[in-house]
């Protein structure tokens, strides 16, 4: 059974998830509209994945006997200035859910739930990756600075991103 702090917050990271899931289809749609193909697909494969994530939160409430209660979404930013603010931006958000992730392990050490820390080791893990995906993509940005082939040869690199379905959700 689950302890009902751990479950309002991990009921809050289910929004929290879906708002990023929210915030990375907005960066598709902005990628989209000024031109960069390959960029709205790595942002799309971005909002699956934090669909994913919520899915994850969301099956571990279930099965540890607790209740799902989903929450309005909040509105997200719409416009950037250039690739680089919205790498920038994806950065300073993936740094603030690490926070909460975090937050969440140390609300579960102190509670002694031993079942959920393990299942947050996965986000933990993957928080690294997260920002280490977010800085490649500032760097890169930055080497090329306002050369256009630089740009579309990135472009063409972020079209072949695919999905794979994350491993606490195989076979689920
Ligand atoms: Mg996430």
């Amino acid at each position: 059974m689950l302890n009902k702090k751990i479950e309002d917050a991990i009921n809050a990271q289910i929004n929290a998830e879906m708002w990023s899931a929210y915030l990375y289809l907005s960066m598709s749609a902005w990628c989209a509209k000024t031109g960069r193909p390959g960029m709205a697909n790595w942002f799309e494969i971005q909002f699956r994945e934090e669909q994913d994530h919520a899915r994850i939160f969301f099956n571990y409430v279930l099965q540890r006997g607790g209740e799902v209660k989903l929450q309005p979404i909040e509105a997200v930013p719409q416009e950037w200035k250039s690739p680089l603010d919205v790498f920038e931006s994806t950065l300073a958000h993936e740094q603030k859910v690490t926070a909460l992730i975090n937050n969440l392990f140390a609300l579960t050490t102190a509670e002694n739930d031993y079942a959920s820390q393990s299942m947050l080791k996965w986000f933990i893990d993957e928080q690294v990756e997260e920002e280490e995906n977010a800085q490649n993509m500032i760097d890169n940005l930055r080497m090329i600075g306002d050369n256009g082939y630089g740009l579309f040869m990135l472009d063409k690199e972020l079209a072949a991103r695919v999905y794979s379905t994350p491993s606490p959700l195989a076979g689920k």
